[in-house]
């Protein structure tokens, strides 16, 4: 089982964003996703959610070519995933942002309005329910983007910087949550950070990143090891 790129290039015109990547993640994993600034990490969580569509290569979704499935399609299959800047629907309380992505879902509003209030409380975050999703401070945002992100159960989670912001102490909590989601529920996350430092905290493997190819994967010792790491990020 498992969310996987196999052997995806992604060209947008001329220019070659990713060539080649293969990678997988399973239920219950937590994976890292590193590399510099342009290496084509969003790129690999945009194929790998529908957003956008491989070049060449596949998307295997449990073994099945799922390369050609729309956006939607794939949060229906249990690929779910957050964004850079909250997305959430600012007019609405935090309860129903949730409740309407599990409607979105074909959930009925009763039975998303109680999916929605169990994972609040699993975050420890039921003080939010009633809260407009407009006035949130900042890191209670990206909270509810994940809360979010859970309706549906889905068996996939992708997540794009999802610390960008945030305080040590902060981040910290985050990456408690992170491990929680993957060991408590199951699921299998992908993790891009700058933060690297939490991506090695957090990730029993990571895949690095550089002009849209792997250049590393292993865990936390391989990558610490790794010259072509040290010289994508140091130049030297
Ligand atoms: P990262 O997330 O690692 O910073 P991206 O996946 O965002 O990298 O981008 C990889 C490369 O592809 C960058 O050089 C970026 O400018 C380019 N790129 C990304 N999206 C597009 C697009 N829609 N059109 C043209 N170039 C793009």
């Amino acid at each position: 089982m498992s969310l996987a790129l196999e052997n995806v290039g992604v060209a947008f015109g001329g220019f070659q964003a990713l060539a080649g990547v293969t990678l997988a993640v399973e239920p219950g994993q937590v994976m890292g996703l590193i590399g510099p600034n342009g290496a084509g990490k969003t790129t690999c969580v945009n194929t790998l959610t529908g957003f956008q569509r491989p070049t060449t290569g596949r998307v295997r979704l449990e073994g099945r070519d799922v390369s050609a499935l729309a956006a939607h399609g794939f949060r229906r299959e249990g690929v779910a995933r957050t964004f850079q800047a909250g997305r959430l629907f600012g007019g609405l309380d935090v309860l129903d942002n949730l409740a309407c992505t599990g409607v979105g879902l074909g959930q009925r509003r009763a039975a998303a309005e109680h999916e929605a209030s169990d994972i609040l409380g699993w975050m420890g975050i039921s003080d939010l329910e009633s809260r407009p999703a407009a006035g949130l401070p900042y890191t209670d945002e990206r909270r509810v983007a994940i809360a979010r992100a859970l309706m549906g159960a889905p068996r996939y989670l992708l997540l794009d910087e999802p610390a960008a912001g945030m305080s040590e102490k902060e981040a910290a909590d985050l990456a408690d949550l992170i491990r929680r989601i993957a060991s408590e529920r199951g699921i299998g996350c992908l993790l891009i950070e700058h933060n690297v430092g939490l991506v090695l905290s957090v990730c029993a493997h990571v895949v690095v990143l550089d002009g849209g190819r792997v250049i590393e994967a292993g865990d936390r010792a391989a990558i610490l090891a790794s010259d072509a790491v040290r010289e994508a990020y140091f130049g030297a």
